[in-house]
């Protein structure tokens, strides 16, 4: 009996072209996102390799790449990820002599749609979808939009569970809109921003988002600057926690102050009519 070929181990870095996920995928290879954290290894080991002092999602990836040893990493070096993961790449290439490194820079420009950004869905589950979403080329099923009550604008972050401080009906922004619309080199998306909705707007320190989430936070009426490292520490939860909390407050007062003013309107405009027209009553 003929046996299928051996299944190849493909890491992918950032978001690689359609072109190469529709061959992957055709090809049944199995696909590991090597930005997310798959093995049980202190980041500390990436040291030797890479500064200390850098993006924790490409240690990470070098952490993932010395234990998986895959046959082949696709690390997109381009516009659509940073000058990081072309250094990064660089890095691979010398310390995984087995492994084919292969550089991509996705301009694809054909938009999927963002139905997972602005569904409601508990946050984490939400951006975890939309990370398992690049590896795929089929169309994103329908979902419907819910009012937003939050943002969160920026990448992926290395720690997930900073997302879980986030009510289900908050919308996504930034880099990780442009993932799910399959247009990670999208500049319009991703300095898109709702003026309407507290927003968190958050970068991996030792980013060059950085000072894009600082500047979009800057000019938002209510927004929010926050970068953390490997992990989310309690400081950045609690002040995530205090100003979406803040907001909702703000938010139920508002409306609090907006029903009393129509009481109090509607009692006026009554007091107003009856003195007018029924002068012999009163
Ligand atoms: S978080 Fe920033 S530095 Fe890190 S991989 Fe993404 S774009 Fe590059």
């Amino acid at each position: 009996m003929k046996k299928d070929p051996p299944k190849k181990r493909i890491g992918i870095v950032g978001v690689p072209p359609l072109a190469i996920i529709q061959q992957l995928e055709m090809a049944g290879d199995a696909i590991f996102d090597l930005d997310e954290p798959h093995v049980k290894q202190d980041i500390e080991l990436a040291s030797s390799y890479l500064p200390r002092v850098f993006c924790a999602i490409l240690r990470t990836v070098v952490i993932n790449a010395l234990s998986l040893k895959p046959d082949l990493i696709y690390i997109d070096v381009g516009p659509g990820k940073c000058d990081c993961a072309l250094h990064t790449a660089t890095i691979l290439t010398d310390i995984l002599p087995e492994t084919t490194i292969i550089q991509t820079r996705n301009q694809d420009r054909s938009d999927f749609g963002t139905p997972l950004c602005t569904t409601q869905m508990p946050l984490l589950d939400k951006i975890s979808a939309i990370t398992r979403s690049v590896q795929s080329v089929k169309p994103h099923q329908k979902r419907p939009a819910c009012l937003p009550t939050a943002g969160f604008w920026g990448v992926p972050p290395r720690d997930f569970s900073l997302l879980s401080l986030f009510p289900d009906t908050t919308h996504v922004f930034g880099w990780t809109r442009c993932m799910e619309n399959k247009t990670p080199d999208n500049r319009a998306m991703e300095e898109l921003i709702n003026p309407d909705i507290p927003m968190v707007f958050f970068a991996q320190s030792f980013c060059a988002k950085t000072a894009l989430a600082r500047h979009l936070a800057n000019r938002h009426p209510h927004g929010l600057y926050v970068d953390c490292d490997v992990t989310a520490g309690n400081s950045t939860k609690a002040k995530i926690q205090a100003f979406l909390e803040l907001a909702a407050e703000q938010k139920t007062e508002s409306r609090r102050r907006q029903s009393d003013f129509c009481l109090l309107s509607w009692a006026l405009l009554t007091f107003c009519f009856l003195h007018s027209f029924l002068p012999s009553v009163l």
